[in-house]
């Protein structure tokens, strides 16, 4: 006797009247819609949980956004919310890095427990389906062994594995490669966890080999890399430029991220044009992260008159993928924030001038976020549903407001069967 059929629920869905960024559409051909500015208009139908099109509009005066859910590229997950018990906070990057250390006096398992389940319930909420946190690596002999925030965070990944992915990057010295065992053991972590290799590159000596050691490690085992890099604006920081030329010189082909950068805002002419075309060439992505370097970047005796960013404008005009990152969220490095990449990235548009069409920046956290990552890039033509979210907004301008509501797409209201 044959057994019955199981009847599955519908996973068909259409949704009247939405709005797709065009800069989130990988081929336009056969999604359907019409053209409205920066967006492609119409009535979304998904089959079977896959394959949107979008129909005829039947237009009204409120039409949504649909968009992919987000990827945040750059957070620390170890250090935030700590800062509302630190005696005393505020200077520049070397201050902040000296109060963080002092608050890691703190970091009992249950407290980075708490603290860092926060930051992800956070990064949910807001929309997001993926995440890099960086953990901060000990120095000298203790490299050789994790620390104890990176075991909370791998089993916060498998935790929460079923929300979010959560990329891990340890935060290294780059003089600590050069050990064999540490670096042993930070490949068989990294591997374990499918992260990145991350180490903080400023002005240290040595650079070079530093970094061109760091892509040994990345090349022979096939594994992501990951920059803080020239977080300062001193006269002289050239990390980026080692950097891009090492990624050259070595043929690295995964994905490598750079972060900060901001020295960069003291190159002109000629020499900008040099160090941004030999960014290009070397294929690396760079992620602004606005909230952090306007408070820590700049510091006088009064107000400051610099931004702190890097040339935002100037690499993405030169193709070079920008993406916006979070960074720091209630810690020494910035008092305030949630992890929250549209928040984030309407930062992004005021501190560094990015006009509209706004509807052109999604790809800075979404897209070009999970690319600058090594993971699969969602568009909207291309997702499942379980990939997408509806705001209730009818433009960028709005949606960028995160007041505004943000539903998966799955689950929201107005769903009825196809
Ligand atoms: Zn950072």
């Amino acid at each position: 006797m044959n057994k019955p059929l199981l009847t599955q629920p519908s996973r068909d869905v259409r949704i009247a009247d939405v709005k797709v960024p065009r800069s989130l559409v990988r081929s336009a051909t056969g999604f359907g819609g019409i053209v409205e500015g920066a967006y492609l208009r119409g009535d979304l139908i998904c089959k079977n949980g896959g394959s949107p099109r979008l129909l005829p509009a039947s237009l009204s005066p409120a039409p949504k956004l649909v968009l992919p859910r987000f990827t945040e590229a750059h957070v620390h997950l170890d250090k935030c919310h700590s800062v509302d018990r630190m005696p005393a906070v505020g200077g520049n990057l070397r201050a902040a890095i000296d109060a963080q250390s002092q608050d890691k006096a703190f970091w009992s398992e249950e407290d980075l427990r708490a603290r860092a389940t926060r930051g992800l319930q956070e990064l949910i909420s807001a929309g997001c389906k993926a995440a890099r946190s960086h953990v901060d690596w000990s120095h000298g002999e203790g490299a050789r062994t994790p620390p104890l925030a990176w075991h909370i965070l791998k089993e916060l990944a498998q935790d929460f594995r079923d929300h979010i992915t959560l990329n891990l990057a340890p935060l290294t010295s780059l003089e600590d490669l050069a050990d064999p065992q540490t670096a042993k053991t930070l490949v068989r972590e990294i591997s374990c966890v499918g992260g990145a290799l991350g180490s903080f590159v400023l002005d240290q000596p040595n650079l070079p080999k530093g970094i061109q050691t760091a892509f040994e490690i990345a090349m022979h085992h096939g594994i992501a890399l990951d920059f803080h890099v020239d977080e300062g604006l001193a006269d002289g920081l050239d990390g980026l430029e080692l950097i891009a030329r090492t990624a050259i010189e070595t043929g690295f082909d995964g994905p490598i991220l750079c972060g900060h950068a901001c020295s960069m805002m003291n190159l002109s002419g000629d020499a900008m044009k040099r160090r941004i075309n030999l960014v290009a060439q070397s294929g690396l992505s760079v992620v602004t992260l606005p909230s952090t370097n306007l408070y820590l970047q700049g510091r006088t005796e009064g107000t400051p008159d610099r931004r702190g960013l890097t040339r935002v404008r100037e690499l993405r005009a030169s193709s070079v993928p920008v993406i916006v990152g979070t960074d720091n969220v209630r810690d020494a490095f910035c008092p305030l924030g949630r992890h929250n990449p549209r928040a984030s990235l309407a930062l992004a548009v005021l501190a560094a001038h990015l006009d509209p069409p706004l509807a052109d920046l999604w790809p800075m956290i979404t897209t070009d976020a999970a690319q600058a990552l090594g993971m699969a890039q969602t568009f909207v033509d291309e997702a499942s549903i379980d990939d997408l979210l509806v705001c209730d907004a009818p433009s960028t301008t709005s949606a960028l407001d995160d007041s505004t509501q943000l539903y998966p797409l799955k689950t929201y209201a107005d769903r009825t069967v196809a």
